[in-house]
């Protein structure tokens, strides 16, 4: 067997990028997606991050009026300063699909479900209920 090719080490992904307005920016992980910020803290900010032991960025949206904390230091997004806007209605469009994906999917599994789960119908036992009692 030949071809199994070396793994040659995980390239990491740089933690400067540019935007496509040539800006310099950080892609910063937040808990869903990454965030664009400028690449110069802005005391102004309303992004708190900072990058962890192994190169990531890491941000959250600070409250109005909370301050970072010890490794964070405030920056800005970069939406908010970018010439480039992008589209709103774009992600917005994405995460109504996604969500529709989901309900759909969701309602298909609870339908299999209930598919699976249906009860046997009653054993023939040989009593008779009598029909007239419940009346
Ligand atoms: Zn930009």
């Amino acid at each position: 067997m030949t071809g199994v090719s070396r793994m040659t080490g995980v390239s990491r992904m740089p933690s400067a990028h540019h935007c496509d307005c040539g800006a310099r920016i950080i892609l910063a992980a937040t808990a869903g997606r990454r965030q664009a910020l400028d690449w110069v803290p802005d005391p102004q900010g309303t992004a708190a991050a900072y990058q962890d032991a192994l190169g990531t960025w890491r941000v959250r949206i600070l409250e109005p009026g909370e301050q970072p904390l010890h490794p964070e230091r405030r920056y800005q997004l970069h939406v908010a300063s970018c010439p480039l806007k992008p589209a709103p209605s774009v992600p917005a469009a994405g995460v109504a699909f996604l969500a529709e994906y989901k309900r759909a999917r969701s309602e298909r599994a609870k339908e299999k479900r209930n598919r699976r789960g249906r009860r046997p119908a009653p054993q023939v036992t040989g009593i008779r209920i009598d029909p007239g009692r419940n009346q």
